[in-house]
C-alpha cells in the first residue's frame, strides 16, 4: 500500500482565523487551536497532517520581507519531513507572499499551497472550509510517488493558480484571485482536475534558500497629471535602489523632456528601473508606440507580462543577489520560477 502523504499546515493569520472583537466590533486574528476546532473535517483527509502557527497571527497587511524569509526558512527546515505544505494567510497580500516564496525557495520540488478566505471560518457562510480542505488535498496529492504540484501556488474558490502569476482582483467575491497571463493549474469540482501541462515540471536542483531581499524599492504608478516634483522626489529618496514603473497599456510613459530626463538622471545615479503595465492582462511591448520607444532607448528593464507582485519580489531578490545592473537585467530576461513569459525574439 502506498504511504500516506504528510502535510505541514502553517497558520500565519488572515480573515480565515479571525473573529469579531466584542468591544470594538473589528475583525482580529484568533488562536490556531480555536480555528482548527471549527474545521474538524481536516482530520479526515487521507494524509498525516501536522500543524504549526505563528506565535502572534497577523493580518496580512503587516507582512514584510523579514516574515517571508522566516516562512521560507520554516519550510526549508521541515522540507525533508513533509510531502507538502499549506500556508494559511490573509488574502490581501497573499499574492505578494506567494511571489516572494517562489524566488526564495528555488529548486522547490514539493507543493507549497497558500490559502485563506474572505469570511472567517466561524461564520456559517465561510468560504474557508472548502479552501483549507482542498488546499490540503492538493498539497498531499501524488502520482507514482511524485507530488502533482511541485511549486508555490494559491488555492482559492475552486481554483489553483501559480503563485507568481496571481493577484487579488476582488475584495468582496469569494472568487478573489485571478491569473490573467497564465492558465490555472487546477480546478476543483467533483474531482480536482489538474492542468498538467501548465504545472511546473519537477526541479532537478536541490532546494536553495535565497533570502537576501533588498527592501529599498518603490512602485511608481503613472497617472495623467503626475508632476515633475513628485517623480523627482521619488527618484531621489535616500537609499532607494530600484523602481517598478507601472506604465500605461503596452508599456507607454510620457515622452515629455522633463520625464525622460528624470528617468535618465535616475539611471545615471544607479537606480534600477523596471517597466511593467498597469493593465491586469497583457505585456509591455517594446517599441510599439513612440511613447515606449523613448523609454526603450534607456536602460529601463522590460518587465514583460509580470504582475506587480511578482515584479516587486523579483526586483527585491535580484537587487539582493546581483552585483551589477547587467546581471539584474539578465535576471529579468529569464523566467526564474515561471513568473514571466519572455517573447521568443528576446531569447
Ligand atoms: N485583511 C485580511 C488579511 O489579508 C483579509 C483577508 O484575509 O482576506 O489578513
Amino acid at each position: 500500500m502506498a504511504q500516506r502523504s504528510s502535510v505541514l499546515l502553517i497558520y500565519t493569520g488572515g480573515t480565515i482565523g479571525m473573529a469579531k472583537d466584542e468591544q470594538s466590533g473589528l475583525l482580529k486574528p484568533v488562536n490556531f487551536d480555536h480555528l482548527l476546532s471549527l474545521v474538524p473535517e481536516v482530520r479526515q483527509i487521507d494524509c498525516e497532517l501536522s500543524t504549526m502557527s505563528f506565535d502572534t497571527p497577523i493580518d496580512s497587511s503587516n507582512m514584510s520581507p523579514e516574515i517571508w524569509g522566516a516562512l521560507a526558512q520554516l519550510i526549508a527546515t521541515h522540507y525533508d519531513n513533509y510531502d507538502g505544505f499549506v500556508i494559511l494567510h490573509g488574502s490581501d497580500t497573499m499574492a505578494f507572499t506567494a511571489s516572494a516564496l517562489c524566488f526564495m525557495l528555488q529548486g522547490l520540488n514539493k507543493p507549497v499551497i497558500l490559502t485563506g478566505s474572505q469570511l472567517p471560518i466561524g461564520i456559517i457562510r465561510t468560504d474557508g472550509k472548502e479552501n483549507i480542505i482542498t488546499a490540503i488535498e492538493i498539497a498531499a496529492a501524488k502520482k507514482n510517488g511524485l507530488p502533482l504540484v511541485p511549486e508555490v501556488a494559491i488555492y482559492f474558490e475552486y481554483r489553483l493558480y501559480r503563485g507568481s502569476r496571481t493577484y487579488k482582483s476582488n475584495a468582496a467575491h469569494f472568487d478573489a484571485f485571478h491569473s490573467p497571463n497564465y492558465p490555472e493549474l487546477a480546478e476543483a469540482g467533483v474531482h480536482i482536475n489538474y492542468n498538467h501541462t501548465a504545472i511546473r515540471k519537477p526541479d532537478s536542483r536541490p532546494l536553495n534558500l535565497c533570502l537576501k531581499f533588498e527592501p529599498n524599492i518603490v512602485i511608481l504608478k503613472l497617472f495623467p497629471g503626475i508632476t515633475q516634483e513628485v517623480v523627482t522626489a521619488i527618484f531621489n529618496i535616500e537609499g532607494l535602489k530600484g523602481v517598478i514603473l507601472e506604465t500605461y497599456g503596452s508599456g507607454n510613459a510620457p515622452n515629455q523632456p522633463w520625464f525622460l530626463s528624470c528617468v535618465s538622471n535616475a539611471l545615471a545615479k544607479g537606480l534600477v528601473l523596471v517597466n511593467i503595465t498597469q493593465c491586469t492582462s497583457g505585456a509591455v511591448e517594446s517599441g510599439r508606440y513612440e511613447t515606449t520607444s523613448e523609454l526603450n532607448k534607456t536602460a529601463v528593464i522590460n518587465g514583460h507580462d509580470m504582475t506587480t507582485e511578482a515584479s516587486l519580489a523579483k526586483l527585491m531578490y535580484l537587487l539582493g543577489s546581483c552585483h551589477s545592473r547587467e546581471a539584474i537585467k539578465k535576471g529579468f530576461e529569464t523566467s526564474i520560477c515561471g513568473e514571466v513569459t519572455i517573447p521568443a525574439s528576446n531569447e
